[in-house]
């Protein structure tokens, strides 16, 4: 990342598109890039790589490119030192036409935090794909994350649809209110791309000629419109990501609907949040939820500080734009008040370090909506620098 950022530096003025699988991928490179810009403008102005860089293949390239080369040094050092960095990619790569990367799903909580450096260069979602197959390509490039729907493409792998329970319903920023898997067999039967129907949400089944079959990718789609006869999905979110504390289930479109209520508290003060994520904690009776947030002050927040009545605000907020279930129990005191823990910046990138170090890849990386892992807890613990309880039970 070191190297390709410097790179990227170099031929500023070559660059017109800046990308990665993920929008989380995006935002890794410009943390890494904050806390890396002074190394990099020295290796520019000396033209000499740093010498913890050992691999050879970046070596070998760096001495093609690397020329000592103070103006651009000093240009970027300006940039960089400014004090806000909101619209940062169009003063360092001016030529940048658009980010390439996936905003959808879960990635649409990275959006606000990547429209503040993009400074209205447009976010480009440009396909939906997994490991079993390239599903869909995005026809209207320019649309917003929120509005994005992919185009299937029938001949890569067999695709089957099964039906979920409920429409999906979505609110006025296109988030889904409700998506409920079928609990009886009954009209589950999976049916063919042909036969999908717009507005109806449906769980994706794979057959490949690799061995697949019928393989649940967990993903759930939404029809959206056709293409000619081509069906159009927007990404609804994915199966089965519960948190619990009792016998209540809260899917991810239950838990990222909440918060994107509640973080419109926190924008008028100056704060974005960058991060989110939750976990049942059970370890004292009733067990409560807890969401972290890592939030990031804006231009124009001044050194304000959260204020602690705005964060138990969120805290119900949150509880109020949960489920029935959810706010029925806690009226019973089956659950506990529901907890935000504000950790310190940079802590969303430990945690994806930490991923990252146990196998998971660095472009396919996605934040886990839940957290189950000791260790990523502990990580996250650490770093906690506000606690906040929800100071009433929800309506
Ligand atoms: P992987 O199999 O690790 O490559 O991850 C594939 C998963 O990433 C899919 O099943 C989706 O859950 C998610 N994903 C891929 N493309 C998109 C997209 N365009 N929008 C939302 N989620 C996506």
């Amino acid at each position: 990342m070191y190297c390709q950022l410097l790179f990227g530096l170099i031929q500023r003025d070559e660059v017109v598109m800046i990308g990665s699988v993920f929008a989380s991928g995006v935002l890794r490179g410009f943390k890494f890039l904050e806390n890396n810009w002074q190394e990099l403008c020295s290796n520019i102005k000396t033209g000499q790589i740093s010498d913890w860089i050992t691999d050879s293949g970046c070596k070998n390239a760096a001495s093609v490119i690397l020329k000592p080369n103070p103006e651009l040094a000093d240009l970027i050092e300006n940039i960089c030192s400014c004090k806000s960095w909101e619209g940062i990619i169009r003063k360092l790569w001016p030529r940048t036409k658009y980010i390439g990367t996936i905003c959808t799903g879960a990635m649409i909580q990275y959006t606000a935090e990547l429209e503040f450096y993009c400074g209205g260069i447009p976010l480009v979602s440009g396909f939906y794909a997994c490991l079993e197959g390239a599903v869909g390509i995005n026809l209207e490039l320019l649309s917003k994350p929120s509005d994005v729907s992919y185009t299937f493409l029938p001949n890569s792998v067999y695709y089957e649809f099964v039906p979920v329970k409920e429409e999906c319903v979505t609110n006025s920023q296109n988030l889904v209110e409700s998506v409920e898997t079928k609990s009886s067999d009954e009209d589950t039967e999976p049916v063919e791309l042909v036969n999908v129907k717009p507005g109806q949400c449906y769980e994706l089944l794979v057959t490949s000629s690799t061995g697949l079959y019928w393989y649940r990718v967990g993903d759930i789609l939404m029809v959206t419109a056709f293409h000619n006869n081509t069906p159009q999905f927007r990404f609804v979110v994915r199966e089965n990501v519960a948190l619990g504390v009792d016998v209540e289930r809260t899917s991810e479109a239950d838990l990222l609907k909440a918060v994107t209520e509640a973080k419109t508290l926190v924008d008028p003060l100056g704060f974005i949040l960058t991060g989110y994520t939750a976990y049942g904690d059970t370890s004292s009776t009733p067990g409560h939820y807890v969401i972290f947030w890592e939030l990031k002050a804006k231009e124009g927040n001044n050194g304000k500080e959260l204020d602690p009545q705005v964060m138990e605000e969120c805290c119900s907020r949150i509880e109020e734009s949960l489920h029935f279930t959810y706010r029925m129990y806690r009226k019973e005191n089956i659950i506990a008040a529901l907890e935000i823990r504000v950790v310190k910046q940079g802590t969303f990138e430990a945690l994806m370090d930490y991923f990252i170090s146990r196998g998971a890849s660095l472009s396919q990386y996605k934040t886990p909506v839940c957290i189950k892992s000791k260790e990523a807890l502990e990580i996250l613990d650490s770093r906690v620098i506000g606690k906040f309880f929800s100071p009433k039970t929800p309506m």
